[in-house]
């Protein structure tokens, strides 16, 4: 389907280029002035147009951010070029206002503000040409109300700018949900492949588990044998680990009871709780949250995220290093940051977050973070990652504030 989608929207794309193309020519051929004699102006303009359209077919090739400045800086010199050769047609100068609309295609805020500063720019020289050099000669039309024409064009760069202001932040809006979707269809999937796979599994490993917690005991088994089977046990452990894990999402805890929370006491006993079972390798919590923390939710969830994302925080990092743990009230909500100055992640990576098994870590189960999100989304909260590769990662969770019950 995507394919699909892509083939109609690269011919639409040849069919407008096509389109711009033979309007270009046009004007050169069409009852051009210029055309009997040849002259060198004549030339630029033939020149701007070939080089306007082999940029513009070759561009689905090379889609780069330095082919689209060649392109708009062509499109822009393309339209000065016929300002100034044909003075006659005064219809140019409109195009000329249009200029950075021409970006507005590409849906960058860069592109966009280097093409209104170029035609800014331009226009400053081409005005004083007008003043200084032409003194109305050929463009009388400008020249009588030279004050009046560039209080329009400045007005026609302010409406781009609207224009592009508003369309940018819808389209970004859109892009922001259309993620969201994704991330909602993802759990969906994996929350019914759970249902499914969990269950049947659960039920052989209890029962290969007890036997093996049964000759493990056993006097008649030997010393060595008992340490194997001390081994299967702890894997099947940690594969019952994975499966209650998995459990979690596809059946949601039955005990949805929320209460208010108190932030500040409940971090405090997730360190405690992390300290307690040895999972910090010399690592240090700091703590610092504000008191009048409070949020709605499952308490048992809520340390349940805190503690994934805390162990993930101290896996990244290396031993000894501090992971920062702040709370604050932010407005309506309470804000949580983790902080750790670990190997962090690529842009790529961040992306990945959330998708069921993505786990860089040999025994990772990729989990956590899904479970995470999930949490997180139903209560009305928000979970973000800002990271950089090699410096570390900042994760931020927010929750709707709630009032103290106490
Ligand atoms: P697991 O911890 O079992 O690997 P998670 O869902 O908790 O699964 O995390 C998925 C992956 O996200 C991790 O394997 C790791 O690569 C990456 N990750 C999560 N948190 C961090 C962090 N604070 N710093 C760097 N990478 C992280
Ligand atoms: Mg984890």
């Amino acid at each position: 389907m995507k394919g699909f989608y892509a083939k109609i929207n690269k011919s639409n794309y040849y069919f407008s280029v096509l389109a711009v193309i033979a309007v270009m020519f046009m004007g050169l051929f069409v009852s051009n002035p210029k055309l009997d004699e040849l002259t060198f102006g004549y030339i630029i303009h033939l020149v701007l147009v070939m080089a306007l359209s082999v940029s513009l077919l070759l561009y689905p090739k090379f889609k780069t951010s330095g082919f689209k400045i060649v392109i708009i800086t062509l499109f822009s010199l393309y339209f000065y070029a016929i300002f100034f050769l044909y003075p006659e047609t005064w219809s140019t100068f409109i195009f000329i206002c249009l200029i950075p609309a021409i970006s507005i295609f590409y849906f960058d805020r860069t592109l966009f503000y280097f093409s209104l500063v170029l035609n800014v720019f331009l226009i400053g020289i081409s005005f004083s040409y007008l003043v200084l050099v032409d003194q109305g000669l050929l463009y009388s039309y400008i020249k009588q109300d030279i004050i009046g024409n560039f209080i329009n064009f400045i007005g026609s760069q302010v409406i781009l700018t609207l224009i592009f202001h508003l369309s940018y932040s819808r389209i970004k809006q859109q892009q922001v949900y259309y993620e969201k979707i994704q991330q909602a269809e993802r759990l969906k999937t994996s929350g019914q492949l759970a249902a499914a796979v969990a269950h049947e599994i659960r039920n052989p490993i209890t029962v290969v588990k007890g036997f093996l917690d049964l000759y493990k005991n056993d006097p008649k088994i030997k010393l060595e044998m008992g340490s194997h089977f001390q081994l299967m046990s702890d894997e099947l452990d940690t594969a019952e680990h994975v499966i209650s894990q998995f459990l979690a999402i596809a059946k949601p805890n039955l005990d949805q009871s929320t209460e208010v929370v108190n932030v500040r006491e409940t971090l405090k006993s997730v360190s405690d709780l992390l300290k307690s079972y040895g999972v910090l390798n010399d690592n240090v919590i700091e703590l610092e949250v504000d008191d009048k923390c409070y949020i709605q939710v499952n308490k048992i969830e809520f340390k349940q995220l805190m503690i994934n994302l805390i162990k993930n925080a101290i896996e990244a990092s290396k031993n000894g290093s501090a992971i920062s743990v702040t709370g604050k009230r932010q407005k309506d909500d309470v804000e949580m940051q983790i902080i750790d100055n670990g190997c962090g992640m690529s842009e790529q990576e961040v992306k990945a977050l959330g998708t069921p098994f993505y786990s860089l870590k040999s025994k990772g189960t990729g989990l956590g973070l899904m479970i995470c999100f999930n949490m997180v989304a139903q209560y009305n909260g928000t979970l973000k990652f800002d990271s950089v590769e090699g410096e570390g990662t900042t994760v931020t969770i927010r929750f709707p504030a709630t009032k103290s019950s106490r």
